[in-house]
């Protein structure tokens, strides 16, 4: 998708600090960091969000969960951690590109604001 930022930096035309990159996913560090760990695991393929996602999409909203666990391993951060898929304007998302946010390195309160 020509116009959205991540299908960009995926294709290295928007800089970004890259984390880990393979076939279906890049993950890269997002640029404000909520948290001491704060990576977004991308699917290369274009899915608009989670209520856009199609059974076909399975496989890869599941491997981004496994991306985002191989991370908090390496990272030394499995005390307590985050995954999250922000869903629609309310939830805060505001790239309409499907991204696992993955947060940890500090406490993180229960219910999320
Ligand atoms: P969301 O609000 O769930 O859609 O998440 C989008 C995330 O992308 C936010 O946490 C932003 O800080 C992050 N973000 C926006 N632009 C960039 C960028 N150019 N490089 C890295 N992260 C970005
Ligand atoms: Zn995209």
């Amino acid at each position: 998708m020509p116009d959205c930022l991540f299908c960009n930096i995926i294709a290295g035309k928007i800089p970004s600090k890259k984390v880990y990159e393979d076939d279906l996913v890049y993950v890269f560090e997002d640029i404000r960091q909520a948290a001491p760990t704060h990576v977004l695991i991308v699917p290369k393929k274009h899915i608009i969000d989670l209520k856009h996602a199609k059974p076909e999409d399975a496989e890869i909203i599941g491997y981004c969960q496994l991306v985002a666990a191989r991370i908090g391993r390496e990272r030394g951060i499995e005390d307590g951690y985050r995954t999250v898929y922000n869903v629609g304007p309310r939830a805060g998302q505001s790239v309409f590109h499907l991204h696992l946010h993955l947060l940890g390195g500090r406490d993180l309160k229960w219910p999320p604001g």
